[in-house]
């Protein structure tokens, strides 16, 4: 077997594992079969795996650094020309990199800010006009910091109303969703309880917000159970992240 093969067969017997996983607790939160999509978390791996991962099926990836993913964009897009892929940028956003994220990524999970969202809009224009993205708008979720701490980004629940409102009036921005990580120091029943109330408090005033991006490897059957639409998942799919 070539290198390539066998890593290939590696990540199909993961990629079959996190499947079970998945439809094991759609089953056990009584929610439709298909209802929770997976979105395979690349960071740190090289984007052979992601032309494997792609000849498995998948088609919408994660990666959390604006400089790895578009390198890694661009060269996947030479790995598998005739793929029409999605990238999530799920990592924390500096305002200077939006125009960069602009040209790359379908989703940004991570907006957290006013001033974070007008810079990404002020972006997607530029690269709509500059016929670097297609000329539609940004999808968009909004990172809710579930404990408050601003350390680890994320928007405090008492910003979140206004936020929602700025990104809805955009027209180079389309509201999608919510996405959490659970705080380190909590149980995720108790995280994800929170999250999932307040995306249904949220959902009152924006209809759109359809999508709650919540739940990695280690607690996605508690994400799943508290509505999830889309797990990331890195680790379980891929193996262990080497340290930066
Ligand atoms: C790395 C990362 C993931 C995937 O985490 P795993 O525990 O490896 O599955 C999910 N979400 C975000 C925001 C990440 O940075």
């Amino acid at each position: 077997m070539t290198e390539f093969s066998q890593r290939h067969a590696e990540l199909e017997s993961a990629l079959q594992r996190v499947r079970e996983r998945i439809a094991a607790a759609v089953a056990a939160a009584g929610r439709e079969p298909g209802s929770v999509e997976l979105l395979a978390v690349t960071k740190t791996f090289p984007a052979s795996d992601v032309a494997a991962l792609i000849d498995l099926g998948l088609r919408e990836f994660g990666e959390n650094r604006d400089q790895e993913a578009s390198a890694k964009v661009a060269e996947v897009a030479e790995l598998r020309p005739d793929v029409p892929v999605r990238w999530h940028m799920v990592g924390r956003l500096q305002r200077n990199k939006a125009r960069s994220v602009a040209r790359w990524a379908s989703v940004v999970q991570s907006v957290d800010s006013v001033r974070l969202a007008q810079a990404l809009a002020k972006a997607v224009a530029r690269a709509r006009s500059e016929g670097q993205r297609p000329d539609e708008p940004m999808d968009v979720q909004l990172q809710v910091s579930i404990d408050g701490d601003p350390a680890r980004g994320g928007c405090p629940l008492d910003e979140l109303d206004r936020l929602a409102d700025e990104v809805a009036r955009s027209s180079d921005l389309r509201l999608r969703g919510l996405m959490a990580v659970a705080p380190l120091d909590w149980a995720p029943e108790k995280a994800f309880a929170v999250l999932q109330k307040t995306h249904d408090r949220l959902r009152k005033d924006h209809p759109e917000l359809v999508e709650l991006s919540a739940g990695m490897s280690g607690d996605l059957e508690v994400a799943v159970a508290h509505g999830s639409t889309r797990v990331r998942v890195g680790t379980a799919l891929l193996g262990h992240r080497a340290l930066a």
